[in-house]
């Protein structure tokens, strides 16, 4: 299915003709226009499939959507329109969990890719084995997406250097993965830090056992997608 048909704004579809992608591949066919429309999400599918740009691209949809709330109500006057104050810890709007630092460095890639086009687009990443200094500078300031394995941004919600209270969309990506490696309290923690209107989008190979359950208790009436 082509991309233009699922609702995407012209920078990213220009950014996705960049990447020199023709059409959608399944999961992207189904999951986008799903999330667009602001469902919580079950998808199985496997790496390989698409499902980066399944999340991402509905994720900076969200970004761009602020932006342009943001742009209004400066030029009507109306306050700050989003002005920020440096050093300040604002947290992201778009939080994306994952199992390793391979992938969530891959995820972070693809949210640069995606999001070429539009203007000062912040991502951070928050990974263990990786020193804090950066990244505390990264949290501290205007941040649009995170991306962020389980253990490494528990430390940095517990020392007041992130706060999740502005996350509009969390993602838990390779969800199956991140239980098998025993992050099923850190995934709690982190999403009890989340805003209950939150849109949740979760990927997993598979939604038997601890899986299954732990969609239970985050999505609400989720949508489900198996490619
Ligand atoms: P993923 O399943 O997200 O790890 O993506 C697997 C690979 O497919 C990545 O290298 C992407 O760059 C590529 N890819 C994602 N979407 C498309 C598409 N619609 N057409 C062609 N390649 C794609």
């Amino acid at each position: 299915m082509s991309f233009e048909t699922l609702g995407l704004h012209e920078s990213l579809l220009k950014a996705v003709r960049e990447a020199g992608y023709e059409n959608a591949t399944e999961v992207q066919a189904q999951a986008i226009p799903a999330a667009l429309a602001g469902a919580d999400l079950m998808v199985s599918s496997q790496t390989g499939s698409g499902k980066t740009a399944a999340f991402i691209l509905p994720a900076l949809t969200k970004i761009l959507a602020s932006r342009a709330d943001n742009d209004k109500r400066r030029r009507a006057g109306e306050g700050p329109g989003g002005d920020r104050v440096r050093g300040k810890v604002y947290g992201p709007r778009i939080l994306v969990l994952a199992p390793t630092r391979e992938l969530a460095m891959q995820v972070a890639k693809a949210a640069q890719t995606y999001g070429r086009h539009i203007p000062g687009l912040k991502v951070a990443t928050v990974l263990g084995g990786v020193p804090y200094g950066l990244q505390i500078r990264q949290l501290t300031g205007p941040l649009d997406i995170l991306i962020a394995t389980p253990g490494r941004l528990i430390d940095h919600i517990e020392s007041g250097k992130c706060v999740l209270e502005n996350v509009e969309m969390l993602v838990l990506d390779e969800a199956d993965r991140m239980l098998d490696m025993g992050f099923i309290d850190d995934i709690h923690f982190v999403a009890g830090r989340t805003p209950p209107t939150r849109q949740t989008v979760m990927f997993s190979a598979t939604f038997a056992g601890s899986t299954g359950r732990l969609a239970q208790e985050l999505l609400k009436e989720p949508q489900r997608i198996e490619v």
